[in-house]
């Protein structure tokens, strides 16, 4: 019997856990600058919190979702989204009463979605998202579009692009919800199954369909920015005002609606514009969720956020072809020749790991000369030799890798010279 990774999933080996490792430290860093703190929640959830907050009728919820029964006979689901999480550990842990408003928060955590394979789309995959809990100013709206938009530009991409749209509040989306009822109502039949129940529960979401994208219907939609009232419009002119000020350019697309239910006023997407990204080019989803925390049982919290996958990141360097910067070469490589050797070989290399420097050694009895491609390989900067003369004398050969020079040393020397 031979065993394999399950579909839509991957094991990521040596050659690219590096590249996640940077990601994730520069999206630290990021986060760091801008005063955003890690929240961890668990890995499932009771299942109606998604239900709830992310609603029935999207694609996550009736279609996406691992939800089993646990021994308790409780339903529980692999967490496919960040935000209803964070947003009931909010409301459990009464946040909305700290001190510090808003509450900014970020995550760095593996999602779970049942969906067809392809690139760019996994069932498991980690999403770096935060949510800033407590305002509702625009200002804090063009921050974390900030956010987003600096981890790509400090990961080297040139090819995104911002776009941008308004929900608007509550008001303003039921005049647009009949309006939409109205325009789709007399074709629904020609469109898919999943639409002609979204015309019911959900008439936005057939602005998000993916099988009915092409419906001459589509382009000729009521658009939402046209029933905005007053104050939904003043929203969005001031966070458009406040981007501007950041010198963060943008697109506007009245169609743009997001995947969730709890959007409301602003709406984001992060797009790549590389050749060759292939046909998913979203990176980065967010938007104003104002009335989630009611929702799911907890006070007035106005909050805003994103989600944006470490996997479409990675794509869209490589689509753009901007390496990660790779640091990691070895510092010292031991070279040793004979037993005795071997030994003092061994001491050498625990003293220079105990002193912080990224040194290995050989642990197959190669010949000196293969192990000295093993340093090569490695992209050593030094080698120490240590022969039977060494270990008497108490001292190494120390080659410079770069330079060709080679001098004797002692293992303090060594090491001083090293950190030097
Ligand atoms: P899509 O339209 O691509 O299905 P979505 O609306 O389901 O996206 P969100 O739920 O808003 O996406 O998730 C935010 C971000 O998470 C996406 O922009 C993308 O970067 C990433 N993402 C979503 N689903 C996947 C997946 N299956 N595999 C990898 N990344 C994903
Ligand atoms: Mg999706």
């Amino acid at each position: 019997m031979k065993f394999k990774v399950p579909r839509g999933t991957q094991d990521i080996l040596p050659s690219e856990s590096w590249k996640w490792q940077k990601a994730e430290q520069l999206i630290r860093e990021t986060c760091e600058v801008y005063r955003y703190s890690e929240i961890r929640t668990p890995m499932f959830e009771q299942t109606e919190l998604f239900q709830r907050a992310v609603g029935d009728t999207t694609d996550i919820v009736s279609k996406e979702m691992y939800t089993f029964k646990d021994r308790g006979d409780r339903s529980m689901t692999l967490r496919p989204e960040g935000t209803a999480p964070v947003v009931r550990s909010f409301v459990e842990h009464k946040m909305f009463g700290w001190v510090d408003q808003p509450v900014k928060l970020y995550y760095i955590e593996p999602m779970f979605r049942y969906e067809r394979q392809q690139a760019g789309r996994y069932r498991q995959f980690v999403q770096f998202g935060t949510e800033a809990i407590g305002s509702a100013d625009p200002a804090i709206d063009a921050e974390v579009i900030a956010l987003a938009l600096e981890v790509y530009k400090r990961a080297g991409l040139k090819d995104i692009k911002l776009v941008l749209n308004s929900l608007g509040d509550k008001e303003s989306r039921i005049a647009h919800r009949d309006a939409l009822v109205a325009h789709f109502t007399p074709h629904i039949d020609e469109f898919c199954s999943d639409c002609q129940n979204r015309l019911e529960k959900n008439p936005l979401r057939i602005l998000d369909c993916k099988v009915d994208r092409e419906h001459p219907l589509m382009k000729t939609a009521p658009s939402l920015t046209d029933y905005l009232n007053d104050e939904s419009r003043a929203y969005f002119e001031a966070l458009k005002e406040l981007l501007t000020i950041a010198g963060i350019s943008y697109e506007l697309d009245p169609n743009l609606v997001r995947g969730l239910d709890y959007y409301n006023h602003t709406a984001f997407e992060i797009m790549s514009t590389a050749q060759g990204f292939g046909a998913i080019t979203t990176l980065c989803g967010g938007g104003r969720y104002d009335g989630l925390s009611e929702e799911i049982g907890g006070p007035p919290a106005p909050g805003i956020g994103f989600g944006m996958s470490i996997e479409r990141l990675l794509l869209a360097l490589e689509a753009e072809q901007v390496p990660l910067a790779n640091d990691d070469a070895l510092d010292v490589y031991v070279v040793t020749l004979g037993e005795a050797a071997k030994k003092e070989g061994f001491h050498v290399l625990q003293k220079l790991r105990s002193a912080g420097i990224r040194a290995d050694m050989d642990y197959l009895d190669r010949k000196m000369k293969a192990q000295m491609k093993s340093a090569d390989r490695l992209q050593s900067k030094w080698v120490t030799v240590i022969g039977e003369e060494e270990v008497e004398q108490q001292i190494v050969q120390l080659k410079n890798m770069a330079e060709g020079t080679q001098q004797s040393v002692t293992v303090t020397e060594l090491i001083e010279l090293i950190k030097g």
